[in-house]
């Protein structure tokens, strides 16, 4: 569907960078269309929906949470007139003014435009790579690491960044040892990181190491290593290997339109978002391989915003949006449907929500419904994505399914015997049997029409 206005302009992501940008561009009553991902270059939120506490976001003392962080910043972005959709851009042009840009679902015309993609997780390449992703290989600590599979048992981090020290220190509240695995003799961690995992006694680091294969039977069972000083191979008995080394910044999009530097990043003017296409501003990650932080991200995007502003105004394209009246504040909460769910000593059948493994149970065997079931863990980012996603299918279902939340770390016998190797994953029961497992994050429309063919 091609919009016909012309948008004053269209931000492409939905982490620190473009949601910052977002509020800054509503302010300027732009009306800042802002298409957030779904699947391309990471998740609605950026990397920070990947991990658990940011301690060094300003204004919050004691913390927050990656997801709960990325949350408030995109209530503010709604609260300053951003339409946002949770797309991918599939397509740009930029050849031509005004500027398109295309997901699959809708095009807009846009005068200027500010990328803030930013990076995703770099992967191996390894020969069995595909063969054990997610069947031990992952690159997400934080949503993957307490899934039973990997209670108490050996692990290995491959990295040697603050990633990788990160992910390491918060594997060992689940795996009996973590192997960290790093390519040369030091690490490229911040000196307090370092400190962190060189003395963590359940870390062992293993120098100048890089992973050559994985072996296993189904499941992983190892992980082949070789010493890059002497060439040595030997054997690495682990039940994961988990990702850490570093990211690729998602400019495919804009390949042979905007100069890129030799590895990717957008190159943009000493001290400013400016790209080599007037118009066009790159902001966060997208374009910084040095600082690569959240505030950093989020700073870049508040220029990138007042300098689309100041080119708007100055090329005499800009069309205002005032706002009749701002959202008060206690809007800016998710207001919510009551999706909470009784206590188990008032287990009702005819409820459709429930949470926990005394519900599963006691559904298996008793509900002669749809039965779906969501297996999440605490902070995994992903998890956090896909709620608002399938409680509007739920729903739009209700009375008709049964759905149980089960959180993998409280019911982790539940999780083990349902074979549940990463979170999320959503499981569909009909007449007790397993009918379709789908993993991580997919479109409402998949779910949706998965319940519908069940019930037809
Ligand atoms: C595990 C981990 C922990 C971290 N901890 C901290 C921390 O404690 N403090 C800190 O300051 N920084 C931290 N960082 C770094 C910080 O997350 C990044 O610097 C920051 O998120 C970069 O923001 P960004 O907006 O540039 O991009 P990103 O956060 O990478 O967001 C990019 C966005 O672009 C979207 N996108 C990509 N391609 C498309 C497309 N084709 N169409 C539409 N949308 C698209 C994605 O969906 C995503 O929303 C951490 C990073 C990781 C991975």
């Amino acid at each position: 569907m091609t919009n016909p206005r012309v948008e004053n302009v269209v931000i492409i992501g939905s982490g620190p960078a473009g949601y910052t940008a977002a509020i800054y561009a509503g302010r300027a009553n732009l009306k800042p269309v802002v298409f957030e991902g779904f699947q391309a270059g990471g998740l609605p939120g950026g990397q920070l929906m990947t991990t658990t506490e940011v301690e060094n976001f300003p204004g919050f003392p004691q913390g927050i949470t990656g997801p709960e962080l990325m949350d408030q910043m995109k209530a503010q972005a709604e609260r300053w007139g951003a339409e946002l959709y949770t797309e991918d851009v599939v397509e740009v042009d930029l050849s031509q003014r005004p500027f398109t840009v295309r997901s699959e679902e809708r095009e807009f015309k846009t005068h200027s435009l500010i990328i803030a993609t930013g990076a995703t997780a770099k992967r191996l390449g390894l020969p069995c790579e595909g063969q054990f992703w997610s069947r031990g290989i992952s690159a997400c600590a934080i949503c993957d690491g307490a899934t039973p599979i990997f209670h108490g048992a050996e692990l290995a981090v491959v990295g040697g960044g603050d990633s990788a020290a990160e992910e390491a220190i918060y594997l060992t509240k689940y795996g009996s040892k973590v192997n960290l695995l790093v390519r040369s003799e030091k690490m490229r961690a911040s000196k307090a990181m370092q400190d962190r995992v060189l003395s963590n006694p359940k870390i062992h680091v293993h120098w100048n190491t890089e992973p050559v294969d994985i072996f296993g039977n189904g499941h992983m069972e190892g992980v082949k290593i070789r010493n890059n000083k002497t060439g040595e191979e030997s054997e690495l008995h682990v039940r994961g290997l988990f990702y850490a080394i570093g990211h690729t910044p998602n400019t495919s999009l804009f390949k042979g339109q905007i100069e890129l530097d030799e590895v990717g990043y957008i190159v943009t003017k000493p001290g400013s978002p400016e790209t080599s296409v007037e118009g066009v501003f790159a902001a966060g990650d997208v374009q910084d391989h040095e600082y690569r932080q959240a505030i950093t991200a989020a700073g870049s995007g508040c220029m990138a915003a007042m300098l689309a502003e100041r080119w708007l105004s100055s090329s005499g394209l800009i069309q205002e949006f005032h706002q009749v009246s701002q959202t008060p504040d206690n809007d800016l909460q998710p207001q919510p449907t009551d999706h909470r769910t009784p206590p188990d000593t008032e287990f009702d059948i005819n409820r459709t929500r429930y949470e926990g493994g005394y519900a599963l149970r006691k559904l298996f065997h008793e509900s002669d419904r749809l039965l779906i079931v969501k297996y999440v863990s605490p902070g995994c980012g992903p998890c956090h994505t896909l709620k608002p996603i399938l409680n509007k299918v739920v729903d739009e279902f209700d009375g008709k399914i049964h759905f149980v939340e089960v959180d993998i770390d409280k019911d982790r016998d539940i999780a083990e015997n349902a074979g549940i190797t990463g979170t999320p994953t959503v499981q569909f029961f009909k007449n007790k049997e397993l009918v379709k497992e789908l993993k991580g994050v997919k479109p409402k429309s998949e779910y949706r029409q998965l319940v519908e063919s069940y019930l037809s």
